[in-house]
């Protein structure tokens, strides 16, 4: 087999079983339950054996149900596991050589988990954001001449974001969304910055009235609350917007900051 074709499938496997430990992590990190201990059934509480925890084939092989007691298995699962595998294959198309593979490996699974954990409990974890600035600082330091540009593109992208988490004192946009802008904007510098954060509103804006009329047309209560408190976690329309950037190179602006 082709070397390139083997690391490729590699790349993909390795992302799979980082899917599958984000999944656990994502029911477990700061929810009170510990986070050793082997993984239980979340309905029966029966333990998981090794056929049971093979990332995306034990869904399938199990039709979506638990073996022990038959509940339906979360569509969480299998997803996040697709998502890992196919961001590490880009990742490893991206970026083949080692040392900058691993760095954006941890980047877009801290991304992934990031926006599992904002839907799942309407909140973006602290540590993740963190560990983001951190990383985003490193790779702007080491990885090329630093600009004034590149290094204002976190603050300034942030800060709409921080501005509208001001005004509405946290209910339009929760304060987590501009910390984790601050790291995508250095990652992607200005022009591909603004692009996805435009393309982050947008989608957003999209789903939003999607929602709603979701909501009006199917008059479900518990959907119209959901849309009422207006708490659409917006990190998945942020990592979207990055992701078509760092990815696919999605930029409306390029021409024009090559002027600059
Ligand atoms: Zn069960």
């Amino acid at each position: 087999m082709n070397e390139a074709v083997f690391l490729g499938l590699a790349a993909a496997l390795f992302g799979a079983v980082i899917g599958s430990f984000l999944n656990a992590l994502s029911f477990r990190f700061n929810t009170g339950r510990g986070m050793g201990g082997r993984s239980h059934c979340m309905h029966c509480n029966h333990e998981l054996g090794a056929l049971d925890l093979v990332p995306v084939f034990s869904y399938v092989y199990l039709w979506g149900r638990c073996r022990y007691c038959d509940a339906r298995i979360s569509l969480q699962y299998p997803l996040v596991e697709v998502a890992a595998a196919a961001l590490a294959l880009l990742t490893y198309l991206a970026h083949p050589e080692p040392l900058n593979f691993a760095l954006w490996l941890v980047v877009w699974m801290t991304l992934l988990f990031t926006v599992v954990y904002d839907l799942r409990h309407g909140i973006i974890p602290w540590s993740c954001s963190g560990l983001l600035i951190v990383l985003a600082l490193l790779y702007m330091l080491t990885n090329q001449p630093v600009t004034l540009l590149g290094a204002l593109a976190g603050p300034l992208l942030a800060l709409p974001l921080f501005l509208l988490s001001a005004v509405s004192q946290g209910r339009w946009m929760g304060w987590g969304d501009g910390v984790l802008e601050l790291s995508l904007g250095w990652f992607l510098g200005l022009s591909s910055g603004a692009t996805a954060l435009m393309l982050a509103f947008w989608s957003g804006a999209i789903v939003g009235v999607g929602l709603l009329m979701f909501a009006r047309v199917g008059r479900r209560k518990a959907m119209l609350q959901f849309t009422m408190r207006s708490e659409v976690p917006f990190a998945p329309f942020l990592v979207l917007g990055a992701f078509l950037g760092h990815f696919f190179h999605v930029n409306f602006f390029s021409s024009l900051f090559v002027l600059w």
